[in-house]
């Protein structure tokens, strides 16, 4: 099993030690994981503190090769639909195996938090992310896979903390999916909705659409932060995406790697 959505405490809101994140992986019989951390751009502060420094990076990761488990080195942008030169010229300072293009902030504002609720209605705080997703993916090309779609589903000032079902943003999604599509990106099941609101983000009738539409790179991660939420429900992600595509996919030097499970 894989998990290729991970944070250590080289991530600024990551806890543990690679070492321990690893030892967690290896003990939940994983088979590939990859670290992805945070490589945030805060438009709202000249302080780039959501980014990871690099030697932090490099020296958090030296780990020995381990027998039965594959380490991949990856990280999260935080798009913007206006960030496309900043992450151009970040990705190529590391060889990474991974990237996940994720959308943190809107108009300065972090989405997870009550400012960017306040004054929308629930449809309209969802529709208006998932906009600013489609520019976003519109814009970048430097990213392998889009994270968490359906991210506002667990924002901690949701409202509502239900699943965000694609039948209520079915014309953005399909245009998102349409882009990623024609640009040879994938989407990820990550898995850190199901203790939030009860689902994967995002969900099965998703991916579904994705593949209809083309789509055929879905990766799994658990977005953990701490040691002990290593691989969590990623069994069940992984049998979900087997059942539509028939595999799953991992990342290895950018390019990806499929599996039949
Ligand atoms: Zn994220
Ligand atoms: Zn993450």
């Amino acid at each position: 099993m894989f998990d290729y959505h991970l944070h250590t405490r080289v991530s600024f809101d990551g806890h543990d030690t690679a070492e321990n994140m690893v030892k967690a992986a290896r003990e939940r019989g994983l088979k590939a994981i990859c670290f992805t951390d945070h490589m945030d751009y805060d438009p709202a502060s000249d302080v780039q503190t959501m980014c990871f420094d690099l030697q932090a990076y490099q020296r958090e990761y030296a780990l020995p090769e381990i027998p039965g488990l594959k380490v991949c080195r990856g990280v999260e942008f935080g798009l913007l639909p206006d960030n496309r030169e900043t992450i151009r010229k970040d990705i190529p300072k590391y060889p990474y195996d991974f990237a996940i293009g994720s959308l943190h902030f809107i108009d300065g504002i972090d989405v997870y938090y009550p400012e960017y609720w306040e004054g929308k209605t629930y449809h309209y705080a969802i529709a208006h992310y998932m906009d600013e997703v489609l520019r976003s993916v519109i814009c970048h090309d430097d990213f392998d896979v889009l994270g968490h779609i359906t991210y506002l589903g667990k924002a901690g000032a949701n409202p509502r903390m239900e699943p965000i079902l694609r039948k209520d943003f079915r014309e953005v999604v399909d245009e998102i999916f349409k882009v990623l599509v024609a640009k040879g990106k994938g989407i990820e099941i990550n898995t850190s909705g199901m203790d939030k609101c009860g689902a994967f983000l995002p969900d099965g009738d998703y991916l579904r659409r994705f593949r209809e539409l083309g789509g055929q790179i879905v990766t799994v991660g658990s977005d953990a932060h701490h040691a002990d939420r290593v691989g969590q429900y990623c069994r069940e992600a992984a049998q979900l995406v087997q059942e539509i595509f028939g595999y799953v996919c991992t990342f290895e030097g950018r390019k990806p790697v499929f599996h039949k499970l």
